[in-house]
């Protein structure tokens, strides 16, 4: 009997250690989140000040609205049909005109009336940068013209593919006509005053890439939410192998979130920083 209350007192002690530890192994599964200190913000954003210039959160870079549309290799600024269209940095014009006959999506008359700047920037990675921007109402420019940032290359439309008015917006490094040469341009672009920008890399209990993860920023009096990227092929910047961005998001304090689980990370965003993180669900 002595010897069985032994071996249950081992047993319950074991058990005990092995709840001590969990608190210690869910630290462990997110690092703290750290403020990066030089941020590649090289671009405008592609509108005039009184635009809505903040990216459409039900679509951003990587997702795929649950499998309604295509993986999105940019970002949709909602606006007005009209609303003036500018160059997010100086460059000379790559391409101005339909692409109903030339090919720069999926498939032709995917961006219907489209520019593409090429700018005299080169990614930390190596190879030039390009924006692109797409569903244009009208081209203000002509290929080969040299622009400077905030020129008004053309207007918000809906042309091509796209449901309702809006700016479609990419950055491309290296190959101006490649659908996958794409970055999240979140990254490239400062987040707007009063805001931060939050870039992170959520993780399965595995390591591997969390995809298409509903991930919410909470505040007590709001609620920010994205979706990482819902594909592995899906372009990433190889110095933060990051998964999602949410850019704009007033300063603040925040517990990252993933409905569901036990994941609940602090997170406090300043104006004008960039804070990284990895979490890792439990
Ligand atoms: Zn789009």
């Amino acid at each position: 009997m002595r010897m069985f209350r032994k071996i249950f007192l081992a047993l319950l002690m074991a058990a005990g250690c092995a709840l001590l530890g969990a608190p210690a192994q869910a630290q462990d599964s997110a690092s703290t989140p750290i403020v990066l200190e030089n941020p590649h913000y090289w671009l405008a954003r592609p509108l005039k000040k009184a635009a809505s210039l903040s990216a459409a959160v039900g679509y951003p870079y990587g997702w795929h609205r649950n499998h309604q549309s295509p993986i999105h290799h940019g970002v949709d600024f909602v606006n007005p049909q009209g609303t003036p269209v500018l160059a997010a940095a100086d460059g000379t014009v790559y391409y101005a005109g339909s692409d109903q006959e030339r090919l720069f999506g999926e498939r032709a008359n995917f961006y219907g009336n489209l520019v593409i700047i090429q700018h005299n920037l080169e990614a930390p990675e190596g190879g030039r940068i390009f924006t692109l921007y797409g569903h244009l109402s009208y081209v203000a420019v002509q290929s080969g013209e040299r622009v400077r940032q905030g020129d008004r290359i053309g207007a918000v439309g809906a042309t091509g593919i796209a449901l309702g008015n809006h700016l479609h917006f990419e950055v491309r490094i290296g190959a101006a006509e490649s659908y996958f040469a794409v970055r999240n341009p979140e990254l490239w672009y400062a987040p707007l005053p009063g805001t931060g920008t939050l870039i992170g890399r959520l993780l399965n209990a595995d390591g591997s890439k969390a995809l298409g993860i509903r991930v919410t920023l909470a505040a007590p009096k709001r609620a920010l939410y994205t979706f990482t990227y819902a594909d592995p092929s899906v372009p990433r910047d190889p110095a933060l192998d990051e998964n999602f961005t949410l850019a704009d998001a007033p300063a603040g304090c925040y517990r990252l979130r993933v409905r569901g689980t036990a994941l609940d990370v602090p997170v406090c965003l300043r104006a004008g920083q960039t804070v990284f993180v990895e979490a890792r669900l439990p």
